[in-house]
Protein backbone atom coordinates (compact mmCIF):
# COMPACT_ATOMS: atom_id res chain seq x y z
CA UNK A 1 0.00 0.00 0.00
CA UNK A 2 1.16 3.35 -1.12
CA UNK A 3 0.94 6.26 0.87
CA UNK A 4 -0.07 10.07 -0.40
CA UNK A 5 -0.13 12.73 2.22
CA UNK A 6 -2.88 14.95 0.73
CA UNK A 7 -1.75 19.00 1.97
CA UNK A 8 -5.71 19.69 3.07
CA UNK A 9 -7.50 20.28 6.04
CA UNK A 10 -10.96 20.40 4.08
CA UNK A 11 -12.56 17.13 5.14
CA UNK A 12 -15.29 17.46 2.23
CA UNK A 13 -12.21 17.45 -0.19
CA UNK A 14 -10.45 14.46 1.08
CA UNK A 15 -14.06 12.56 0.99
CA UNK A 16 -14.01 13.63 -2.88
CA UNK A 17 -9.74 12.59 -3.34
CA UNK A 18 -10.83 9.41 -1.92
CA UNK A 19 -13.19 8.29 -3.33
CA UNK A 20 -11.50 9.02 -6.89
CA UNK A 21 -8.69 7.33 -5.86
CA UNK A 22 -10.73 4.23 -4.44
CA UNK A 23 -10.22 0.78 -5.14
CA UNK A 24 -6.23 1.26 -6.13
CA UNK A 25 -3.94 0.31 -3.47
CA UNK A 26 -3.13 3.69 -2.04
CA UNK A 27 -3.49 5.12 1.39
CA UNK A 28 -4.60 8.64 1.36
CA UNK A 29 -3.81 10.38 4.85
CA UNK A 30 -5.01 14.43 5.53
CA UNK A 31 -3.25 17.34 7.95
CA UNK A 32 -5.62 16.06 9.99
CA UNK A 33 -4.68 12.43 9.83
CA UNK A 34 -1.05 13.30 10.32
CA UNK A 35 -1.53 15.78 12.87
CA UNK A 36 -0.13 18.75 11.04
CA UNK A 37 -3.26 20.75 11.14
CA UNK A 38 -1.80 23.44 12.66
CA UNK A 39 0.93 24.62 10.20
CA UNK A 40 -0.41 27.47 8.59
CA UNK A 41 0.73 27.90 4.42
CA UNK A 42 1.03 30.92 3.59
CA UNK A 43 -1.33 31.05 0.44
CA UNK A 44 0.37 33.86 -1.33
CA UNK A 45 0.27 32.77 -5.07
CA UNK A 46 -1.46 34.93 -8.09
CA UNK A 47 -2.63 31.05 -9.53
CA UNK A 48 -4.24 28.05 -8.95
CA UNK A 49 -1.10 26.42 -9.44
CA UNK A 50 0.95 28.57 -7.71
CA UNK A 51 -0.59 27.39 -4.44
CA UNK A 52 -0.98 24.17 -4.96
CA UNK A 53 2.66 23.90 -5.44
CA UNK A 54 3.06 26.73 -2.16
CA UNK A 55 1.11 24.06 0.16
CA UNK A 56 2.54 20.80 -1.51
CA UNK A 57 6.11 21.69 -1.45
CA UNK A 58 5.51 22.80 2.46
CA UNK A 59 4.28 19.55 3.56
CA UNK A 60 6.46 17.58 1.40
CA UNK A 61 9.46 19.56 3.10
CA UNK A 62 8.13 18.89 6.80
CA UNK A 63 7.35 15.49 5.90
CA UNK A 64 10.25 14.12 4.09
CA UNK A 65 7.20 12.62 1.83
CA UNK A 66 5.20 12.77 -1.71
CA UNK A 67 3.12 15.43 -1.04
CA UNK A 68 -0.19 16.42 -3.19
CA UNK A 69 -2.05 19.50 -2.88
CA UNK A 70 -4.80 20.91 -4.74
CA UNK A 71 -6.29 24.61 -5.05
CA UNK A 72 -9.47 25.15 -6.40
CA UNK A 73 -12.09 27.74 -7.09
CA UNK A 74 -14.85 29.19 -9.10
CA UNK A 75 -14.44 31.68 -12.22
CA UNK A 76 -17.66 33.45 -12.86
CA UNK A 77 -17.20 35.35 -15.79
CA UNK A 78 -19.40 37.86 -15.38
CA UNK A 79 -17.44 39.02 -12.34
CA UNK A 80 -14.16 39.33 -14.08
CA UNK A 81 -13.35 35.53 -13.07
CA UNK A 82 -13.94 36.14 -9.48
CA UNK A 83 -13.95 34.90 -7.09
CA UNK A 84 -11.15 32.80 -8.45
CA UNK A 85 -8.44 32.20 -6.26
CA UNK A 86 -9.89 34.12 -3.39
CA UNK A 87 -13.08 31.71 -3.19
CA UNK A 88 -12.55 30.52 0.40
CA UNK A 89 -11.45 34.04 1.39
CA UNK A 90 -14.73 35.87 -0.37
CA UNK A 91 -16.97 37.92 1.49
CA UNK A 92 -15.02 36.28 4.60
CA UNK A 93 -14.06 32.85 5.51
CA UNK A 94 -17.05 32.52 7.76
CA UNK A 95 -19.23 33.62 5.91
CA UNK A 96 -21.78 31.04 5.33
CA UNK A 97 -22.03 29.51 1.34
CA UNK A 98 -25.58 31.01 1.34
CA UNK A 99 -24.74 33.98 1.78
CA UNK A 100 -21.81 34.18 -0.75
CA UNK A 101 -23.55 32.14 -3.48
CA UNK A 102 -27.00 34.67 -3.04
CA UNK A 103 -24.41 37.43 -3.43
CA UNK A 104 -22.71 35.92 -6.89
CA UNK A 105 -26.60 35.55 -7.71
CA UNK A 106 -27.61 39.16 -7.09
CA UNK A 107 -24.49 40.26 -8.82
CA UNK A 108 -25.91 38.35 -11.86
CA UNK A 109 -29.34 39.97 -12.04
CA UNK A 110 -29.00 41.51 -14.92
CA UNK A 111 -26.71 38.42 -16.77
CA UNK A 112 -28.61 36.33 -19.37
CA UNK A 113 -27.52 33.19 -21.52
CA UNK A 114 -24.10 32.27 -21.76
CA UNK A 115 -23.01 35.67 -19.42
CA UNK A 116 -23.45 33.07 -16.94
CA UNK A 117 -20.95 31.01 -18.09
CA UNK A 118 -18.55 30.25 -14.92
CA UNK A 119 -16.32 26.80 -14.08
CA UNK A 120 -14.64 25.56 -11.22
CA UNK A 121 -10.96 25.14 -11.63
CA UNK A 122 -8.77 22.71 -9.79
CA UNK A 123 -4.99 22.62 -9.77
CA UNK A 124 -3.32 20.09 -8.47
CA UNK A 125 0.37 19.49 -7.40
CA UNK A 126 3.00 16.32 -5.98
CA UNK A 127 5.54 17.57 -4.33
CA UNK A 128 8.78 15.05 -3.63
CA UNK A 129 11.51 15.47 -1.02
CA UNK A 130 14.21 15.97 -3.74
CA UNK A 131 12.92 18.99 -4.65
CA UNK A 132 10.67 17.58 -8.01
CA UNK A 133 7.05 18.91 -8.56
CA UNK A 134 4.24 18.11 -11.28
CA UNK A 135 1.13 19.93 -11.62
CA UNK A 136 -2.17 19.49 -13.37
CA UNK A 137 -5.00 21.44 -14.06
CA UNK A 138 -8.87 20.26 -14.78
CA UNK A 139 -11.84 22.27 -15.05
CA UNK A 140 -15.80 22.01 -15.66
CA UNK A 141 -18.10 24.71 -17.67
CA UNK A 142 -21.03 25.34 -16.07
CA UNK A 143 -23.13 28.65 -15.57
CA UNK A 144 -24.58 30.51 -12.14
CA UNK A 145 -27.96 29.47 -11.60
CA UNK A 146 -30.72 31.62 -10.65
CA UNK A 147 -31.12 29.86 -7.03
CA UNK A 148 -29.47 27.38 -4.77
CA UNK A 149 -30.58 23.72 -5.33
CA UNK A 150 -29.69 20.60 -4.25
CA UNK A 151 -28.01 19.16 -0.62
CA UNK A 152 -25.09 17.70 -2.01
CA UNK A 153 -21.31 18.62 -2.49
CA UNK A 154 -20.22 22.06 -0.62
CA UNK A 155 -19.31 25.30 -1.20
CA UNK A 156 -20.69 26.82 -4.73
CA UNK A 157 -22.18 23.30 -5.94
CA UNK A 158 -25.47 24.65 -5.07
CA UNK A 159 -25.31 27.35 -7.79
CA UNK A 160 -22.94 25.91 -10.42
CA UNK A 161 -25.58 24.74 -12.98
CA UNK A 162 -24.95 22.07 -15.64
CA UNK A 163 -26.86 22.87 -18.96
CA UNK A 164 -26.20 19.47 -20.37
CA UNK A 165 -27.39 17.67 -16.96
CA UNK A 166 -30.14 20.19 -16.20
CA UNK A 167 -29.06 20.26 -12.29
CA UNK A 168 -26.49 21.57 -9.95
CA UNK A 169 -23.40 19.84 -9.04
CA UNK A 170 -25.63 19.54 -5.17
CA UNK A 171 -27.95 17.98 -7.09
CA UNK A 172 -25.51 15.27 -8.21
CA UNK A 173 -24.33 12.30 -6.17
CA UNK A 174 -20.88 12.46 -4.81
CA UNK A 175 -19.97 9.44 -7.52
CA UNK A 176 -21.58 11.30 -10.74
CA UNK A 177 -19.50 14.63 -9.51
CA UNK A 178 -16.70 13.04 -9.06
CA UNK A 179 -16.81 11.78 -12.27
CA UNK A 180 -17.35 15.23 -14.05
CA UNK A 181 -15.49 17.43 -11.67
CA UNK A 182 -12.47 19.46 -12.25
CA UNK A 183 -11.03 17.84 -8.59
CA UNK A 184 -11.32 14.63 -10.46
CA UNK A 185 -10.23 15.66 -13.84
CA UNK A 186 -7.01 16.70 -12.20
CA UNK A 187 -6.19 14.08 -10.17
CA UNK A 188 -7.25 11.50 -12.64
CA UNK A 189 -4.32 13.19 -14.82
CA UNK A 190 -2.42 13.53 -12.00
CA UNK A 191 -2.58 9.66 -11.26
CA UNK A 192 -2.37 9.14 -15.34
CA UNK A 193 1.32 11.05 -14.95
CA UNK A 194 2.26 9.43 -11.40
CA UNK A 195 1.25 5.51 -13.01
CA UNK A 196 3.00 6.40 -16.46
CA UNK A 197 6.57 7.15 -14.31
CA UNK A 198 6.08 4.46 -12.17
CA UNK A 199 5.85 6.20 -9.46
CA UNK A 200 2.18 4.75 -8.28
P1 LIG B 1 -8.92 26.03 -1.45
O1 LIG B 1 -9.16 25.13 -0.28
O2 LIG B 1 -8.01 27.17 -1.20
O3 LIG B 1 -8.58 25.25 -2.69
O4 LIG B 1 -10.32 26.74 -1.73
C1 LIG B 1 -11.26 26.14 -2.50
C2 LIG B 1 -12.58 26.89 -2.37
O5 LIG B 1 -13.18 26.92 -3.67
C3 LIG B 1 -13.58 26.14 -1.49
O6 LIG B 1 -13.54 26.56 -0.17
C4 LIG B 1 -14.89 26.45 -2.18
O7 LIG B 1 -15.30 27.73 -1.80
C5 LIG B 1 -14.52 26.53 -3.64
N1 LIG B 1 -14.63 25.19 -4.28
C6 LIG B 1 -13.61 24.43 -4.74
N2 LIG B 1 -14.06 23.27 -5.23
C7 LIG B 1 -15.39 23.29 -5.08
C8 LIG B 1 -16.41 22.34 -5.38
O8 LIG B 1 -16.17 21.22 -5.87
N3 LIG B 1 -17.66 22.72 -5.08
C9 LIG B 1 -17.96 23.92 -4.53
N4 LIG B 1 -17.05 24.83 -4.20
C10 LIG B 1 -15.76 24.51 -4.48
Amino acid sequence: MRKIIVATCNEDKMKEIREILAGDDIECASLNDENLSDITIIENGSTFEENAVIKAKTISEITKSMVIADDSGLEVDYMDKAPGIYSARFLGEDTPYTVKNNYIIEQLKNAKGDERSARFVCAMACAFPDGRVITTRGTVEGHIAYEEKGNNGFGYDPIFYLPERQCTTAQLSPKEKNLISHRGNALREMYKRLKGAEIL
